[in-house]
């Protein structure tokens, strides 16, 4: 048992979160991320920290900088970290507005909605992942775009430009372009500049083998700090032949490292299949051997594509072995390259495990799986998704604001509240902290709110394999019990 006093826990006793009930600290905060000039007072502020900003300051703007500078010392001091070093991170322009966006953002989603005892309440989505097209080059087998058709509706330049308005607007902190291969879109880079120029963070998902050396140089320059490359293989034979795509290999790592020149972090990204899993350890040596800062390893999540590539799932034996593979590489190679899942949400037990309790509210604050919750996708045609990995349309960008749907949507309201989980998820005593991959469930059972079958504290349980995935009518092309050795149903 990881912990026995759950309803104990209250994000709300944290002292730094009790400030915003007092009423001058709120004022002060208010004022402090209030838009003056386009710009939020407090991005005025630090970049006049970090030298940016030579432009006289009002008597108002001095006081504020004054209190900015002393409770960036005694940061310092609390944290032992050398003077200078977080002046060092605001100088990069992706990590500032990460910082300046979510933290108004936090603050006006609590103001709206108030503290809460567990799951912040998020007033718009903190990131957006859009899949600007489903045009590729590459015939991935997991594809969740490739069985979506071409979209002829996909959204044009302009519109395209006020949906990043609305994003801004929003309040969103971070847009990350993904496809498809964003690349092959005509007008990406104008795109890129457009949300540059509303003040977001942007990042990138692609495949790399369109990212030559002139690329790379316009990637930086327009403002990529960070870009997420696809790796499913440590050599060429297994990452082609899961790409469908001779060649496909070399031209990623060359993208990789014309990413690096320029001083752009990469992130690889492997999907771990049956054809690869046993290849994660020497992806993780490679990524590094590369220069690569961090590997984010996908689940198999059988939709779009990978439904007609049932084949390529680890099933729930072979999993878990793979994600205690990662588990131990990730402590073995901490401090030496980042190891993440944006897919294995039980990581956050097994963070817990390591961790202890003081981390539970932390993690419990932000609510672990965030789709539909702190995080939504967009579709070439406009159309909302929970996550690009759940295929349920919740509204469209050409008919309604981002706004109205977030905030109507029956879908997304019960992605938000973890009481109505089902199974094994329903009864775990971390589920706030971690939720499960929604995704999965749907994959899996045609239902968002079911457990994750993923997750070794499922097996066994109740929400297990109990459903009739092979005999009902629910959208999955196998049949689970029968590949966990549990018989048919
Ligand atoms: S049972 Fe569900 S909520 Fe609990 S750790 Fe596993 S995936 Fe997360
Ligand atoms: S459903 Fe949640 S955990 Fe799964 S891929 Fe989407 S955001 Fe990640």
């Amino acid at each position: 048992m990881i912990r026995d006093d759950v309803d104990s826990i209250r994000l709300g006793s944290y002292p730094v979160l009790q400030l915003i009930k007092n009423p001058a600290f709120k004022w002060l905060f208010k004022d402090l991320i209030r838009h003056v000039n386009k710009k939020r007072r407090l991005e005025l502020l630090i970049e006049k920290y970090i030298g940016e900003n030579g432009k006289k300051m009002s008597i108002r703007n001095y006081f504020y900088y004054f209190i900015i500078i002393v409770v960036i010392r005694i940061a310092e001091v609390i944290s032992k970290s050398k003077e200078n070093n977080l002046k060092a991170s605001l100088k990069v322009r992706h990590i500032r507005i990460l910082f300046i966006r979510s933290l108004a953002l936090i603050y006006e989603s609590i103001e709206e909605f108030g503290l809460p005892k567990k799951m912040l309440r998020w007033k718009s989505p903190f990131a957006v992942v859009w899949e600007i097209s489903h045009k590729c080059n590459l015939k991935c087998k997991h594809c969740s775009a490739a069985t979506r058709r071409i979209d002829e509706r996909e959204l044009n330049t302009d519109e395209a430009k006020r949906v990043i308005d609305q994003l801004a607007e929003a309040g969103v902190c971070l847009l990350l372009f993904s496809g498809g291969e964003p690349l092959l879109r005509e007008d990406f880079f104008e795109l890129c500049s457009h949300a540059v120029d509303k003040g977001l963070a942007i990042g990138l998902a692609s495949n790399g083998t369109l990212i030559t050396k002139e690329i790379a140089k316009r990637l930086k320059k327009i403002g990529f700090y960070s870009i997420q490359i696809s790796l499913d293989g440590a050599t060429a034979e297994t990452h082609d032949s899961f790409r469908s795509v001779p060649g496909s290999f070399d031209k990623a790592i060359e993208g990789i490292k014309n990413c690096i020149e320029q001083e752009i972090e990469i992130s690889v990204a492997p999907t771990i299949t049956n054809s690869n899993c046993e290849e994660l350890e020497e992806i993780i040596y490679l990524a590094k051997r590369i220069g690569a800062v961090g590997v984010n390893i996908y689940n198999f999540i059988p939709t779009g594509n990978g439904k007609l590539n049932s084949e390529c799932d680890v099933g729930f034996e072979k999993r878990q072995i793979y994600l205690n593979l990662m588990h131990k590489i990730k402590e073995e190679m901490a401090g030496k390259i980042r190891i993440s899942s944006a897919t294995t949400m039980e990581g956050f037990r097994v963070l817990i495990e390591n961790e202890g309790k003081s981390l539970v509210k932390v993690l419990e604050f932000f609510g672990g799986c965030p789709a539909g919750r702190a995080y939504c996708a967009i579709e070439p045609n406009g159309d909302i998704y929970p996550c690009v990995f759940m295929p349920i349309a919740v509204g469209n960008l050409r008919s309604h604001s981002l706004n109205d749907i977030w905030h109507e949507s029956g879908v997304l309201k019960e992605l938000r509240d973890r009481e109505l989980l089902k199974g094994g998820c329903a009864k775990c005593d971390v589920k706030y902290a971690c939720g499960g991959c929604r995704s999965m469930a749907y994959a899996y059972y045609n239902d968002y709110l079911e457990s994750d079958p993923t997750c070794p504290y499922n097996k066994g349980s109740e929400c297990g394999f109990q459903h009739s995935v092979c005999t009902s009518k629910r959208d999955i092309s196998i049949c689970q019990r029968q590949r966990f050795g549990k018989g048919k149903h």
